[in-house]
């Protein structure tokens, strides 16, 4: 992999910042927003940017819950699931007005998921020039804006345009 200017991914690898113990998915929510890169906190789902994502821009999805598949979460964490990629879909849209979107899940580490045994739905946006979704793995990855100052206007306009979990409005 060519090596590019990630200063975010240094202060991660030096140990900075704290790194949960166990299942990724499920200690993060134990953290800060600013440290964990979650976006947005719903009722049974939660959002955050990928530490080393494909684009940017790269989100995650996943219930708070510890579910390996979609068939294990419960229909209201799949309906959250869904009804918050909607909401990325548009944020991310409006804000860094991308071409085009993958949205998926790799269940299981066959499929290549980083994280195996927590599901987790990824939203990452696409420009007309920037490589392929599959090749881009082990390739050069270019991400030209910092994660924080992504993470603070997303984190923004969830609060703005998410619909709040029942009984929190
Ligand atoms: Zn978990």
């Amino acid at each position: 992999m060519d090596i590019l200017f990630t200063p975010w991914r240094l202060s991660y690898l030096t140990g900075e910042g704290t790194k949960p113990e166990g299942c990724l998915f499920c200690g993060l929510p134990a953290l800060a927003d600013a440290d964990a890169l979650i976006v947005h906190r719903g009722a049974l789902v939660y959002a955050l940017l990928n530490r080393y994502p494909y684009s940017n821009g790269h989100l995650m999805l996943t219930p708070y819950a510890h579910r390996a598949t979609l068939a294990a979460m419960t229909q209201d964490e799949r309906r959250e699931l869904f009804d918050l990629a909607a909401t990325a879909e548009e944020i991310l849209a409006a804000d860094l007005r991308p071409h085009g979107f993958n949205m998926g899940l790799n269940l299981g580490k066959s499929a290549g998921a980083g994280v195996p045994g927590h599901a987790h739905l990824h939203v990452v946006p696409r420009w007309e020039a920037d490589t392929n979704f599959m090749t881009v793995v082990g390739g050069t990855r270019t991400v030209p804006e910092e994660l924080g100052g992504t993470r603070d206007r997303l984190a923004r306009a969830f609060a703005a345009r998410a619909p709040r979990p029942e009984g929190t409005a």
